[in-house]
């Protein structure tokens, strides 16, 4: 049944007049200024509010106009626009911003689409987000949150931001189409978010189709103990996942422990933040190569042993494993190998894989264990999108899937299969052809138990809306 389309944005209306005001709304409302709205929209991408908001301030202080904007070099702008998503991308567009605005526009904004569009760094989402708030000009700036809900309540049944756009423009009642960014970026920060949406305190949650979505779950205390929630992601490098936003998705999985995978890092090479990470304990166990592979934990709960290594040089100077023991349970955080494109390191791999379970069972000896991490294995048909295609390619070979076979027979438990068993439930997807967008991926990450932990595990899930890297985080509610 269609949502009623009127009732739902009057209700946020009220709603939202609560919540945070979007920093390009609030650059638009305090300065009046298209010129500033421009810049703070292209910093603005893929980048949270409060980071835009900081590096407008500081680029502001130095180049409020596009003649001041032309004084500044690229090095001083990145300088200035650091942290902010794609910083040097963004730079340089701000380099070539003022002269494209000089020559073609006598150095104003232009006010119509084909027009920005000729800009440095503009997109079709930048140019209906200046047209709407610097020159209230009605345009519809569809960015993911907009996409996502719409589609959410069955509005409009879309595949990417584009498409929105064309079918709200068909059908979204005009005097909508310039709030209803500011409506529905301030409801996606704040209720429906990517990440467990709070359907649970939604206003519109009676109405709301909720279509594709995994409601936000309570956490269920236990009389026997606690749900602790344990996410494990492969980061592919902590410094760049750092700079997509990776506090803000730390806020939104709020894990209880975190196993990373190729952090790519020294601890000492890592912004101060992450070094100690605030409300986390920080533990690291990086490679000797820098720049390669590595482990690490944060964990709200001091760990009360740390063990580097399974005890053989081979793989302990790659950085592949670390475990943590608290009172009730050992976390063991993990990168397993890869085989490699022409399977040289199918042996490396074979051996590493044997040692760790072997280290792991003398440790569920003690107490319930769970090996989270990047297996760099599928380990069954349904664990990839095109199984026929890779039965001879590195991650999903026999030797490999062998392996996971025995591991699994010795009593381990994959936890996500314990739940789930559905199709197309991907962790992983490879950067080329646009694999993520189309959902061609392989399901790489896990959190196995011991066999005297099934029934610790409450819930599983895998946080496909968490970017910033090749995989995405998996999550293991678990009794402690
Ligand atoms: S009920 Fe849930 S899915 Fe629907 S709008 Fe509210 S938070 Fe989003």
């Amino acid at each position: 049944m269609a949502v009623n389309i009127v009732k739902f944005l009057t209700l946020l209306e009220k709603e939202v007049k609560t919540y945070k005001v979007p920093v390009v709304d609030l650059i638009a409302v305090q300065t009046k200024d298209p010129f500033k709205v421009l810049v703070a929209t292209i910093l603005s991408a893929r980048t949270k509010d409060e980071v835009t908001a900081k590096a407008s301030e500081r680029l502001f202080a130095e180049a409020d106009t596009v003649q001041e904007l032309a004084k500044l070099d690229e090095a001083r702008l990145q300088k200035l626009v650091f942290p902010v998503g794609f910083y040097k991308n963004k730079a340089r567009y701000l380099v070539a911003l003022p002269g494209v605005l000089t020559r073609d526009f006598s150095g104003n904004v232009p006010q119509s689409m084909d027009e920005l569009l000729t800009l440095p760094g503009v997109g079709r989402k930048t140019a209906n987000l200046v047209l709407a708030q610097a020159f209230s000009v009605p345009a519809i700036c569809v960015d993911t949150h907009v996409h996502r809900i719409m589609n959410i309540w069955g509005y409009v049944e879309t595949k990417n931001p584009q498409q929105t756009e064309m079918a709200l423009r068909e059908k979204l009642p005009e005097k909508y189409w310039i709030p209803v960014n500011s409506l529905l970026v301030a409801f996606g920060q704040g209720t429906c978010r990517p990440v467990s949406p709070h359907c649970d305190r939604c206003l519109l949650a009676a109405d709301c189709p909720q279509k594709g979505v995994v409601p936000r779950k309570i956490k269920k205390i236990s009389t026997k103990g606690k749900v602790l929630r344990l996410v494990s992601w492969n980061v592919n490098g902590l410094r760049a996942v750092y700079k997509k936003g990776f506090l803000q998705s730390l806020a939104e999985m709020a894990p209880d422990v975190l196993g990373l995978q190729e952090i790519k890092a020294m601890p000492e090479q890592l912004p101060e933040e992450l070094q100690e990470l605030k409300g986390y304990h920080s533990y690291f166990y990086s490679a000797l190569r820098k720049g390669y592979s590595g482990v690490a934990v944060y964990s709200k709960q001091k760990a009360r042993r740390v063990i580097r290594g399974i005890g053989d040089a081979r793989f302990d100077d790659e950085g592949r494993v670390l475990t943590l023991e608290f009172e009730k349970y050992f976390f063991i955080t993990c990168y397993f190998p890869n085989s490699k494109g022409d399977l040289s390191r199918l042996g490396f791999k074979h051996d590493f894989n044997v040692l760790l379970q072997s280290f792991a069972e003398n440790l569920a000896k003690e107490k319930s264990v769970v090996v989270c991490g990047d297996y760099n294995v599928a380990h069954k048909e349904i664990d990839l999108a095109n199984p026929r295609q890779n039965v001879k390619n590195a991650g999903f070979t026999p030797e490999e899937r062998a392996w996971m076979d025995d591991f699994t027979e010795d009593g381990w438990i994959d936890s996500f299969r314990q739940k789930n068993k559905a199709a197309e439930q991907y962790s992983w997807w490879s950067y080329r052809s646009r694999a993520r967008d189309r959902n061609i991926g392989w399901r790489l990450d896990y959190h196995y138990v011991d066999r005297k932990s099934a029934e610790k595990v409450v819930d599983v899930d895998i946080l496909q809306d968490i970017h910033g890297s090749d995989h995405c985080p998996v999550v293991l509610d678990f009794l402690e």
